[in-house]
């Protein structure tokens, strides 16, 4: 939505190189990190949404744990603008299809501020 500055970014860190992840500045002044892995698992394509639905991990296995543990973690190998609204990622295991909107990492930000409900996991 124009003209929100909650789903604004003043600014965005893509540490590709490092592996680090991605750090977004947003216009409210609030700031979000968030590593590959987790943006990974949160692709918002069709076909990871579908599986999500389906309680299935990236590789389509059934999710017993509530982390899903992977061979080796992913790593994001390209990004690119999608206008000025969105980020698509390359990721290393060649999944490139999900549209980062900001408005969804907005929501997706796993801060203790907005996601409250993840608190008592250790950090
Ligand atoms: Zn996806
Ligand atoms: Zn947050």
């Amino acid at each position: 939505m124009p003209g929100d500055a909650r789903t604004e970014p003043a600014s965005v860190r893509i540490l590709l190189t490092t592996g680090e992840g991605v750090r977004i500045e947003w216009k409210d002044g609030h700031s979000s990190r968030y590593t590959f892995p987790f943006l990974r698992e949160h692709c918002p394509c069709a076909t990871c949404r579908d599986r999500r639905a389906h309680g299935l991990s990236v590789t389509g296995e059934k999710i017993r744990t509530p982390l899903p543990v992977y061979t080796e973690p992913v790593r994001a190998q390209a990004a690119e603008p999608v206008g000025h609204y969105a980020v698509r990622f390359t990721f290393s295991d060649a999944h490139a299809t999900g549209i980062y909107s900001f408005e969804y990492l907005r929501e997706i930000c796993p801060c203790e501020k907005c996601q409250p409900a993840r608190k008592g996991e250790t950090p």
